[in-house]
């Protein structure tokens, strides 16, 4: 059968060293650090929560490039949330946190750019985030590393400055549920597919950002990530 329009293109993110990883859902995990859960009114001792981005909200940014991300329409509080981002390359269900790293194929720095405003709109009238989260280039994401190469990543500096000055700073293994607690819980919930990306939660310090910032990522064994704001 014909396609009775033109197929989008698939989206992608570039792998550090070459080749292309097809992105097929991007999951996101929420309140996943505590002292971010309470800058945003929790205890931060609830069950992982998740929710999605579209596929093609990625903003791909090679090694050594400067991402840009025009200023999306409807807010006035764009926020930045420095995230591990782990791609998934062996799919599966009910899928057990001891079996959790033979599912993983790499690892990025992304950011869960948030209208927050929005987002907080939509708390209050107990409705969808999707306008605060799942927005164009909401995901902006640095080269996907290989676990081959980077090792299982459960520690390390997490960090995201603008324009210079540190605004984001946390650890790893503070992770409330750790990376193979949220793959066995997303596992139960939707069958993981080859070229999911699951977000895994910010440190705490996010905040808003304007247009001509720029943002710098750091995740221990994984470069950095940067993405200006148009
Ligand atoms: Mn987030």
């Amino acid at each position: 059968m014909n396609h009775v329009i033109t197929p989008p293109a698939l989206p992608t993110v570039p792998v550090a060293g070459g080749g292309l990883f097809p992105v097929h859902r991007i999951y996101c995990v929420g309140r996943n650090y505590a002292e971010h859960a309470q800058e945003m009114g929790f205890t931060g001792r609830e069950a992982p929560f998740f929710f999605l981005k579209p596929a093609d909200a990625v903003l791909p940014v090679a090694d050594g490039e400067v991402g840009e991300m025009a200023y999306p329409p409807l807010t006035a509080n764009l926020h930045h949330e420095i995230e591990l981002v782990v791609a998934i390359g062996v799919g599966g269900r009910d899928i057990a946190a001891s079996d959790a790293l033979s599912h993983i194929w790499g690892y990025a720095i992304g950011l869960d750019m948030t209208r927050r405003d929005l987002q907080n709109d939509m708390k209050k009238q107990g409705r969808p985030w999707s306008i605060g989260k799942a927005f164009d280039e909401s995901a902006p994401i640095g080269p996907l590393h290989p676990v081959g190469r980077t090792g299982e990543l459960t520690q390390g500096a997490i960090s995201l400055s603008v324009n210079g000055v540190l605004r984001q700073q946390g650890d790893l293994r503070e992770l409330i549920w750790n990376v193979a607690e949220s793959i066995e819980t997303l596992s139960r919930a939707w069958t993981l597919q080859p070229g999911d990306l699951i977000f895994t939660g910010t440190p705490a310090g996010v905040a808003a950002v304007v247009p001509g910032d720029l943002m710098e990522g750091h995740i221990a064994g994984l470069g950095s990530l940067q993405v200006r704001v148009k």
